[in-house]
């Protein structure tokens, strides 16, 4: 069924005009930015361009907020995720909708669009209130008690990119606050919107200073992640990028957690039938059109089953429709950007320059960045589609004689993020599932995450552990208190 443009949601202005967040209220700047979709390059919306001026208000403000806030009862802190979990929930139809049309994912698609964003949003929200780090008695005899306890840092400067935009901010922005301390984010100029929104309305329910937002360019986030009272960065994006936010921080030691990027492998077991895992392992692979750090990049199976693999997937991926994300039978999004896109075509060329066959897709769609799914059936494993991140709409499948020369593969990368093993043997499962260098690897499956679940990258994929009471304590400083109860003999 086709919908009509007057089918579609209409209750967003192009014209509409996104502030920067500062110490409780909205604030205008000189200069906007405009937002485009990526998919059609049209107009929504224009986002404030913050000048380091303006980061050092919101950075004050923070640090302003950070004594208050950190010292009022852990369950008030709760009481506010809470309410911004229900606050996320309330507004999720206009927040998708944002999320939608800045960043081009489906509002559905393949049950991972931006509705699914929300519900993630509104569901890690929620888990981080009810997350606790209770303070612990490591020992305690007639002498001597010490206890161990979390002790907030300060102001936390939350750096997003553009392909979840509005769960990748929850993820930064709920256990930092959660834990008692005070934020400046700053969004991807790219899909900076739904992220200005949401902040917005956390205004409702949060004191001044507690979450500001200064959008902008690579000035902002250079500004933020050298400023001396921001105590710790948390930064989700490239490697390279990581690298520099690692160094400006060492100056004032800032703490990180730095979740960069992904090669994940997935190795299909010999002897499988592939129709059963046909699905998870496309819908593992263009999630988000292959737009997320933790989606499959590369696909190694049997050599027996190298050719069937690629024709089937090629025939699931050819009924998939690449298009306007408002649009009800949109299956996949675009890439969100020209960089992004250029990089994908350039890697896809080298492939066929290199010998790859492109088994379905490999085109354009649309007036945007539009990108067909693309299978590339490769002969070597050292070729750049396979060996570098590729961050869009392109599986390449490789084969391989033996487990322990996919195993070899799968772990010939400088990056650790997930992997994945798929078959019907439990041993087998485990045995090559026990070899794989990630921070986490799925069983016949991939791309899952969980709330309570820590998730950390290994090699160059990251710094630190996200979510879970792990994740919350890295928004933390530890404090341990000797108390001498009573003077021991002899002294
Ligand atoms: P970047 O890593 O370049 O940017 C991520 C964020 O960091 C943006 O908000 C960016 O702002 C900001 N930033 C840039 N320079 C600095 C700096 N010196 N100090 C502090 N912050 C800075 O990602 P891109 O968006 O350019 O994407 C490039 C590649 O990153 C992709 O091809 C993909 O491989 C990978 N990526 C990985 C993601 C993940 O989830 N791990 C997510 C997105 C991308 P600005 O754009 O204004 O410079």
């Amino acid at each position: 069924m086709n919908q009509t443009a007057s089918d579609l949601p209409q209750n967003h202005q192009p014209s509409e005009r996104y502030d920067l967040v500062i110490d409780g209220q909205a604030r205008a700047t000189s200069e906007y930015q405009v937002v485009r979709n990526p998919f059609d390059l049209t107009a929504v919306g224009e986002v404030a361009v913050a000048s380091v001026a303006d980061v050092e208000l919101a950075v004050t403000a923070a640090d302003a907020a950070f004594r208050s806030w950190s010292s009022l009862a852990d369950s008030h802190r709760s009481d506010c995720c809470r309410k911004i979990a229900n606050t996320l929930e309330e507004h999720a139809e206009e927040l998708a909708m944002l999320v939608t049309l800045e960043q081009g994912k489906p509002l559905d698609g393949a049950g991972l669009g931006s509705r699914f964003e929300l519900g993630g949003c509104a569901a890690w929200a929620m888990a981080t209130a009810d997350l606790h780090l209770s303070p612990k008695v490591l020992i305690e005899n007639d002498e001597l008690l010490v206890r161990q306890m979390n002790v907030p840092l300060g102001v936390v400067a939350a750096i997003t990119p553009w392909n979840w935009p509005l769960l990748i901010a929850i993820w930064h922005i709920l256990p930092a606050i959660r834990a008692g301390n005070t934020v400046v984010i700053k969004p991807s100029p790219y899909t900076p919107l739904a992220t200005a929104r949401a902040v917005l309305f956390m205004q409702e329910v949060l004191p001044p200073g507690v979450v500001n937002l200064v959008s902008g360019d690579g000035n902002v986030g250079s500004a933020l992640s050298s400023h001396p009272k921001v105590k710790k960065i948390s930064f989700t994006g490239s490697t390279p990028t990581g690298q520099k936010v690692m160094s400006a921080a060492s100056s004032t030691l800032k703490r990180l957690t730095l979740e960069l990027g992904g090669n994940d492998a997935a190795i299909v077991l010999p002897e499988t039938d592939l129709s059963a895992f046909l699905e998870p392992i496309f819908n593992g692979a263009f999630i988000n059109s292959g737009q997320t750090c933790g989606a499959i990049k590369r696909l190694y199976v049997p050599r027996e089953l190298f050719h069937s693999a690629c024709v089937e997937l090629a025939e699931f991926a050819s009924k998939q429709l690449v298009g306007d994300g408002r649009k009800a039978e949109t299956r996949l999004g675009p890439v969100q950007n020209e960089p992004q896109f250029n990089k994908v075509r350039a890697l896809l060329k080298n492939a066929i320059d290199e010998g790859a066959t492109i088994f379905s897709g490999g085109k354009r769609v649309g007036d945007g960045y539009g990108f067909e799914p693309t299978i590339v059936g490769v002969p070597a494993n050292s070729i750049a589609l396979v060996q570098k991140e590729q961050f869009g709409p392109l599986l390449p499948v490789i084969p391989y004689d033996s487990v322990e020369q996919a195993i070899g593969f799968a772990n010939d990368s400088e990056y650790g993020l997930c992997a994945s093993v798929w078959g019907d043997n439990p041993e087998q499962l485990d045995q090559v599932a026990n070899c794989l260098e990630a921070g986490t690897v799925y069983y016949n499956t991939h791309a899952e995450l969980h709330p309570m679940v820590p998730f950390s990258g290994h090699k160059s994929s990251g710094l630190g552990v996200q979510f879970g009471e792990e994740g919350l304590a890295e928004f933390t400083d530890t404090r341990v208190q000797y108390q001498r109860l009573a003077s021991p003999a002899g002294h």
